[in-house]
């Protein structure tokens, strides 16, 4: 179930699903990447549930292109571009961050039960079990939980924990940066 928020809507742009009912989900994965198809549309950050308790704030959206393909060994895959701008709490002052995500990434489909055959290539992408359709919502999120940074942190001069660096210019300032300092100058030490 997915609610649309009219203002995202907008930007949708999937020519081969004919309406919210079909939205995010692909019909025959593997026709899909046999006949080399392509699909995109927008998600709310909102919508995204397992996302939530990494994120300081859920507005916004996420921007997704799926193409379908084979690889040189004729095997069926999809090539994902995830891009979205998120608002995430940096581990040293626990104050949002912005957090320009774009992700490209392939993953190989496995029919359900259908062992996949595992190569020695590191390199070889993830394999993910596709039935009669495949759920681009749960397929993207995925994506997204394992392209975040394990450490999430302001740049150096924009932090307000421990920051020696305050008020130096020069410095790549955001709004949320520019935002926390106005709230709280000097959080640390001060009573
Ligand atoms: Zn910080």
């Amino acid at each position: 179930m997915i609610i649309f928020d009219s203002e995202g809507w907008k930007y949708y742009h999937a020519p081969f699903m004919s309406g919210p009912a079909a939205a995010h989900r692909i019909e025959d994965p593997f026709g899909f990447a046999r006949a080399a198809e392509q699909c995109s549309g927008q998600l709310m950050l909102a919508a995204l549930p397992r996302l939530q308790d990494r994120l300081s704030g859920n507005a916004g959206m996420v921007s997704y292109v799926v193409r379908g393909r084979q690889d040189e060994r004729g095997r069926p895959q999809l090539e994902l571009k995830i891009a979205a701008g998120l608002h995430l709490r940096c581990d040293r002052c626990l104050k949002p961050m912005e957090y320009p995500l774009t992700l490209n990434s392939r993953v190989l489909l496995s029919r359900p039960g259908d062992a996949p055959q595992d190569g020695d290539d590191p390199d070889e992408p993830e394999w993910i079990e596709a039935g009669q359709d495949l759920d681009l919502m749960d397929l993207i999120e995925d994506e997204i939980l394992l392209g975040l940074p394990l450490a999430v942190r302001h740049e150096q001069g924009n932090c307000s924990a421990g920051d020696s660096g305050a008020g130096r210019s020069g410095a790549k300032d955001t709004p949320f940066a520019k935002l926390a300092t106005l709230l709280e100058p000097r959080s640390t030490d001060k009573r």
